[in-house]
């Protein structure tokens, strides 16, 4: 094969979410994800300290699952769990962001789950290794479409919940975030340059557990409207 070929077949498309009430796309440059920002999922876990600052990692742009999508049930894991998220998009980028001013680069919010190989987070926890493959693996951030901030404003409160088969698994309020929204961009403007189309997924509450292929989750954060996805087959 050619190398031109083969140079234009690896080159990633672009990964972009809808735009509630226009016809644009959201381009997603990256996905950051807050780890530990619920005191009752901190607790649920038996892990950290509640005071502890903000940690972050990131998951490839093209683990995006489009609203109504399937989520094939990855390789590497016997404990698929979700985890129920506000996603926060970044519309204009800056670095070293003060707190009064980062919701001022907060362009939109959605809702996604972070998806996770549970057996394999703990496992490198454990063993003091990397989340990646715990975290950041294909498909794993299924998310909804983009709500601008001109349309809902700042989701600071409201009821955050994940139902499975039309059970509730996990219920909260966006309010009992440890770090909220403008603390958290501004934190996280200190360890990297932020960017337009970045998203930060920024925590979950209670209930995370386990899906298998079949389950269907719904996610609801009000104000956000739901997100539907079914689970695949293994992989
Ligand atoms: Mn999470």
């Amino acid at each position: 094969m050619l190398l031109s070929r083969i140079a234009r077949d690896a080159a990633p498309s672009s990964i972009s979410l809808p735009v509630v009430g226009t016809e644009s796309l959201f381009e997603v440059r990256r996905i950051y994800c807050v780890g530990r920002n619920y005191v009752d999922h901190i607790r649920e876990m038996k892990e950290g300290d509640e005071r502890d600052p903000p940690f972050f990692f990131q998951k490839p742009t093209d683990a995006i699952v489009l609203n109504g999508d399937v989520v094939p049930y990855p390789l590497l894991t016997d404990d698929f769990q979700h985890e129920i998220e506000l996603v926060a998009a970044i519309g204009r980028g800056g670095q070293r962001i003060a707190p009064t001013e980062a919701l001022d680069h907060v362009c939109g919010y959605a809702v996604g789950i972070d998806m996770t190989r549970r057996d394999r987070q703990r496992e490198a926890r454990e063993r003091g290794l990397p989340w990646e493959i715990g975290k950041s693996f294909d498909r794993s951030a299924p998310c909804g479409p983009i709500h601008p901030v001109d349309r809902v404003g700042h989701i600071g409160s409201g009821n955050i919940s994940l139902t499975v088969n039309g059970a509730l698994r996990q219920r909260g309020d966006v309010a009992q975030m440890i770090w909220n929204v403008a603390e958290i961009v501004a934190n996280l403007s200190f360890h990297y340059a932020l960017h337009t189309g970045d998203l930060i997924f920024t925590g979950t509450p209670a209930g995370v557990g386990p899906v298998v292929p079949g389950d269907h989750m719904v996610g609801s954060i009000d104000g956000l409207g739901d997100i539907s996805f079914i689970i695949g087959e293994r992989i």
